[in-house]
């Protein structure tokens, strides 16, 4: 039986990660990945696509130019869903040749098959191209999720999908419902409001990204209002009805019926587990299919890791690149540096958010004195050139130290933009830097100094 060093589960990011580390210490790896197509969730169905569909989005809409030539003007009149399958499928295809040529380059196999545990140390490999069998010192699971199934929805691939099914929506339908005010469900959200879609969204918390800072949130929805969202808030999905060609209809619990032509049900994911056969190396899931890990990312088995989306929240293709090198760096007791605490957030809204480090709210709740300073897009020359007069970047800094707290931006390039703020932050830098710093001019960089001034300003008036 061919032995490891290391053998990884799953070829989404974090597993990607965790092998090419392996071979970085000089040890020998492999991967086993059960669908032919390597890259996971975030190169197939969840963030690649999903970002070039954003992409194509706002280019063939005309969004950027809209605030200089005015809501009507179209790069494209009718805008289908072949225009954004198209640039889609390219970007897909292209990240697969690129990854597989990156673990082939790194002298990693890859198994085409399922991967379970024959017991702790083996791995059984089931393809379509027959069995076999594997050992390995050490074992990584980063099997990923898929969307959560429920028998309230019913699923036809078409009319009533999940985010894994949006490429197979035959056509843009005119009005639309998402179930979900988490990122998927408002990013998706965004993308068809974008296009014209009259979209309602149903969430069933009082508010959407509950993880993000209130200010942001609340600057989001009234840009989803702008754009006939509308937001069914404290509001749970009872049961779908697909009426075939006249729609869907959602019943509310509140006993409200909502109407659409097509319904998106992004609610949850469920842990892929389910063909891993944990019993056999001593291990197990919750009820969502999550594997529970120390902070090593080590399971109960001191040799067996899970890491990436199958271990939990913040389910990002970031982080589970992350946790994977670190898994892998634990696994041959390698010493290893990742600042945990300032792990950044990017939300791929129309517009962007991205935030790092504290809210205002946790602040608050903490106890925590702090300061605000605020800079509009509009006051920025880059701003108006871009066409972006509504973005606002956010700084939260300690009164007293002028350290930086949490840096939060809304508005287009706020994930790019943000990682300014994320390098003054790990720096442990002030404020003060941004006001003795010189940007290029006119960069949205600006903000920052803005934002420095208006912060430090309201200090030295108290
Ligand atoms: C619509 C959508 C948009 C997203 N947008 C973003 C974004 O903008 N930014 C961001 O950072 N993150 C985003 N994410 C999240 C990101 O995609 C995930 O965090 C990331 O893919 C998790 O990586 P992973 O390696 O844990 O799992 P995955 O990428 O899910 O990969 C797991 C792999 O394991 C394989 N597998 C499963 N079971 C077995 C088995 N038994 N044997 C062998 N192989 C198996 C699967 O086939 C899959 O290829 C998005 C997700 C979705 C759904």
């Amino acid at each position: 039986m061919e032995s490891y060093d290391l053998i990884v589960l799953g070829s989404g990011p974090a597993g990607q990660r965790a092998a090419i580390q392996a071979v970085k210490f000089g040890k020998r790896a492999a991967l086993v990945e059960k669908l032919e197509v390597i890259g996971g969730t975030a190169i197939n169905t969840g963030t690649i696509p999903s970002k070039t569909i954003r992409e194509a989005v706002l280019h063939l809409s005309g969004f950027h130019y809209q605030g200089i030539y005015g809501v009507n003007y179209r790069v494209k009149e009718q805008i289908t869903m072949a225009d954004l399958a198209f640039r889609a499928q390219h970007v897909i295809k292209t990240e697969i040749d690129v990854t597989r040529a990156q673990l082939s380059r790194n002298g990693i196999e890859v198994f085409t098959g399922i991967g379970s545990f024959a017991d702790p140390h083996r791995v059984h490999v089931a393809g379509s191209r027959g069995q076999a069998e594997y050992e390995a010192a050490n074992i990584i699971i980063a099997t990923g999720t898929k969307p959560a199934s429920t028998s309230l929805v019913p699923f036809n691939n078409t009319t009533i999908i999940n985010s894994d099914q949006i490429l197979q929506m035959p056509v843009i339908p005119k009005t639309m419902i998402v179930v979900g005010g988490g990122v998927i469900g408002v990013e998706y959200t965004c993308m068809f409001a974008t296009l014209g879609v009259r979209v309602t969204l149903i969430e069933k918390r009082p508010r959407l990204l509950e993880f993000a800072d209130t200010e942001m949130v609340e600057a989001l929805c009234y840009h989803l209002r702008d754009r006939r969202v509308t937001l069914r808030l404290n509001e749970e999905v009872e049961s779908v009805e697909d009426h075939h060609e006249s729609g869907v209809v959602a019943n509310l619990k509140s006993k409200k019926k909502v109407s659409g032509e097509a319904l998106l049900y992004a609610v949850g994911r469920q842990g892929n587990i389910d063909e891993l056969n944990l019993a056999a190396a001593g291990l197990e899931a919750d009820s969502r299919g999550r594997i529970l890990v120390d902070e090593d990312y080590r399971t109960r088995q001191p040799h067996i890791f899970a890491v990436g989306d199958v271990i939990g929240f913040p389910s990002l293709g970031s982080v589970s690149m992350e946790q994977g090198r670190i898994a892998a760096a634990n696994a041959f007791g390698m010493p290893i540096k990742s600042n945990r605490a300032l792990y950044p957030y990017g939300i791929y809204t129309i517009p962007e958010i991205s935030f790092i480090g504290r809210t205002e709210e946790q602040l608050t709740d903490e106890g925590v004195p702090y300061e605000i300073g605020i800079a509009y897009f509009r006051e920025i020359p880059r701003g108006q050139i871009r066409g972006d007069t509504t973005g606002r970047l956010k700084l939260i800094f300690d009164p007293d130290t002028k350290l930086l707290l949490g840096v939060h931006i809304i508005g287009e390039g706020a994930s790019e933009l943000l990682h300014i703020g994320q390098a003054v932050m790990a720096l442990k830098g002030t404020v003060e830097y941004f006001v003795d710093s010189v940007f290029n001019y006119p960069t949205l960089a600006e903000c920052y100094k803005t934002a420095a001034f208006n912060g430090l300003n309201k200090l030295s008036k108290t």
